[in-house]
């Protein structure tokens, strides 16, 4: 029913889907441009970490996400493509999907999927995103992702069959669609309960690592701008998703 409010294309190979959507971003004639590459030969994850992925076994793509003038900030994008994931892969029969604030898609603590979201410089044109997603859809066996302790994939968390690439594309695109759109209009706080009912670290101990420091507290939800917020010893504090991590902690100054 949506086909028609997409563009897609689909490469064998690319560089990063992010970096060539970014680069050379298509004109705008109204559609919703995408673009899926089987084999990214230098994915991107945030703070200029690698997406891995593997022909065959991941899915990963991009799309060009462009704002009505007056449109919400953008700051509370991550978490919405985050939900509308994790809301598509529910849809799919995924069972046990969580958020981890701000913008990662895990199931039992493993990383099934990673967002990343690239703002483009407004030229005096209305704001435009690209939203970039990885999902592990049935990894090979035996490989291990540097500095990430668990890593899990769509197949693992189905009890049915892993639907095809397109499939899974599909009813991701219908979900961003449909969440941005509600984003665009009624902005975070009317997605802001959906998000949080999935966050796996609600009224948990977690650490915010970012370049030089840590920040210890309970998660305490997140605002109506998408910011995190931590119960510490200094009291409520809130916390942007800039260049920071999250990591289960455990509790030390909360
Ligand atoms: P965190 O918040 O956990 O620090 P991040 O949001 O900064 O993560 P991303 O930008 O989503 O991280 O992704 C990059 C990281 O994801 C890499 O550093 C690596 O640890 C991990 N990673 C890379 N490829 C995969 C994959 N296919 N599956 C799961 N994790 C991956």
């Amino acid at each position: 029913m949506l086909a028609g409010d997409f563009s897609i294309i689909w490469v064998d190979e690319c560089a990063s889907t992010n970096g060539t959507l970014t680069a050379a971003p298509p004109a705008d004639d109204g559609r919703v441009h995408v673009l899926v590459a089987n084999r990214q030969t230098a994915g991107r994850g945030r703070r200029g970490r690698a997406w891995l992925s593997w022909p065959g076994s991941s899915l990963t793509f991009s799309v060009l996400w462009r704002f009505m003038p007056g449109a919400p900030a953008p700051a509370g994008l991550s978490l919405v493509a985050g939900l509308a994931l994790a809301r598509a892969l529910e849809g799919l029969g995924a069972q046990g999907i969580q958020l981890k604030w701000p913008n990662d898609v895990l199931v039992h603590g493993e990383k099934l999927a990673g967002i990343l979201v690239e703002l483009l410089p407004a030229r005096g044109r209305p704001p435009a995103a690209v939203i970039g997603i990885g999902l592990n859809l049935h990894l090979p066996t035996g490989i291990s992702v540097p500095g990430q302790s668990g890593v899990t994939d769509l197949s693992r968390t189905l009890e049915h069959e892993l639907p095809a690439a397109t499939i899974v594309l599909a009813a991701i695109l219908t979900e961003l669609h449909g969440l941005f759109e509600i984003y665009a209009s009624a902005g975070f706080p009317a997605l802001r309960g959906a998000w949080q009912q999935r966050h796996a670290f609600t009224d948990l101990p977690v650490c915010i690592r970012g370049e030089d420091s840590a920040l210890y507290g309970i998660c305490a939800g997140v605002d109506e701008d998408g910011a995190l917020l931590l119960r510490t010893e200094a009291g409520l504090q809130r916390v942007l998703a800039g260049d920071v991590s999250l990591r289960p902690g455990d509790g030390a100054g909360a």
